[in-house]
């Protein structure tokens, strides 16, 4: 550690509230899958900016879009039609299907804007309560947090939101014992991440869909984590043939730069009336701009089916790697490149051998390490990876 670093994170002491638990790595630059640090010691990335970072550090597309927006217009304020929002907007209802869109600055943020939505759709139909599932997270504002279900996100936040409940995970008695014609919706995470990597059962979805039907609640989809291709198709619940009333994205979508929206179909398109909702850097006309050259490269450029088939890969070789070390590796869990692997114990030691190898991964849950790098992540990098790995298991087990 440079006495730079040392510097810098005195100051972040001294300074700071201290919510983060920050890593020990002083970070100069990024490049593709990469981050350099000071010392000029190269990490491959599969931290990813927590899914932000989709296509890596430094990607042109993305760079020319800020450079080349930055220098017509900033910010306007959103009493102006700004065109990379409209641009984004078009291409984000073609991707969705759906019919109407908000832009939000972060993940919380548009799930608090679909909190909103969500009550002023039910009113007058006697639709009040919303569910979330066991494991969630959906966010730190108060709404968002109501919503999260883990203890160590809640603890100390009463009184939180009322009308909200909360399903066991994948629960299919639990489920039907919850709603009825009261229900407002459903918010769930197809693919939750920070709870772990734990994908929604099929029969689950599809009790969902069935009790929609009987109920005519609404089904909103958190897609912050999974969304923007990161599974292979552009949302999680794609996977299970879903429609989704409502769906949040975030993380990926800015290219980097905050940005998050809901989209809604026709059933809440006419909700919203003017003053309703708003925000002042919302749907910022730079970070629309670089999520225009997202979508571009996640879409046109393919990114999003490269993502799938390197996840499908290093799943193979992490299923390799549990049929050897089965006293170590719990569970093998995830889509395209949103992988878990869950150990037996706690996972901080491996996460710590890998960035001394010069490897980023995360660890959540305690002991599930996470992986989420971005989709122009190489096969030889992934080789890399799965190679790191395995010697840090031997050594382990
Ligand atoms: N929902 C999900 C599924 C998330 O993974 C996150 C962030 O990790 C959020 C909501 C909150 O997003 P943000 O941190 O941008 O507020």
């Amino acid at each position: 550690m440079t006495s730079r670093f040392q510097e810098l994170s005195d100051k972040e002491s001294k300074y700071f509230f201290h919510t983060y638990k920050r890593l020990s790595l002083d970070i100069v630059r990024g490049e593709g899958s990469e981050l350099i640090d000071r010392d000029g010691k190269r990490y491959l990335d599969f931290f990813g900016g927590l899914a932000v970072n989709a296509l890596g550090y430094g990607h042109p597309a993305v760079l020319t879009a800020i450079r080349e927006q930055s220098e017509r217009y900033l910010h306007l304020s959103n009493y102006y039609i700004q065109e990379p929002q409209i641009k984004l907007a078009e291409r984000l209802i073609k991707a969705s299907g759906l019919r109407k869109i908000f832009f939000a600055n972060s993940g919380t943020e548009a799930v608090e804007g679909v909190i909103k939505l969500a009550r002023k759709w039910g009113k007058g139909q006697g639709k009040t309560t919303l569910y979330a599932l066991s494991n969630s997270f959906h966010g730190r504002t108060m709404g968002a947090l109501t919503l999260t279900d883990r203890p160590k996100y809640r603890e100390g936040f009463d009184p939180l939101l009322p009308n909200v409940g909360h399903i066991g995970f994948n629960d299919v008695t639990a489920l039907n014992g919850a709603v009825n014609e009261n229900t407002l919706g459903v918010v769930l995470e197809f693919i939750q991440g920070e709870g772990g990597i734990y994908q929604v059962s099929r029969e689950f979805a599809d009790s969902l869909q069935e009790l929609r039907r009987r109920y005519g609640f609404l089904i909103i989809a958190d897609e912050i984590q999974s969304g923007v291709g990161r599974t292979g198709k552009f949302f999680g619940f794609e996977h299970y043939g879903v429609q989704p009333d409502i769906v949040v994205i975030a993380k990926a979508i800015g290219g980097g730069l905050p940005l998050g929206a809901f989209l809604g179909n026709e059933r809440v398109a006419d909700t919203f009336e003017v003053g309703n909702h708003g925000t002042t850097f919302g749907g910022n006309p730079v970070a629309c701009a670089a999520g225009v050259a997202v979508m571009e490269q996640v879409i046109d450029g393919r990114l999003m089916e490269q993502a799938g088939r390197t996840g499908e890969m290093l799943l193979d070789a992490f299923h390799g790697m549990r049929a050897e070390l089965p006293a170590l590796i719990k569970e093998v869990r995830g889509r395209g490149l949103m992988l878990g692997l869950e150990l037996t114990r706690p996972g901080q030691a491996v996460v710590d051998e890998l960035q001394r190898m010069g490897i980023l991964i995360n660890c959540t849950n305690t002991t599930v390490l996470r992986m989420l790098p971005p989709y122009i992540v190489t096969r030889q990098e992934c080789d890399r990876v799965v190679a790191a790995l395995r010697e840090v298991f031997r050594s382990l087990a």
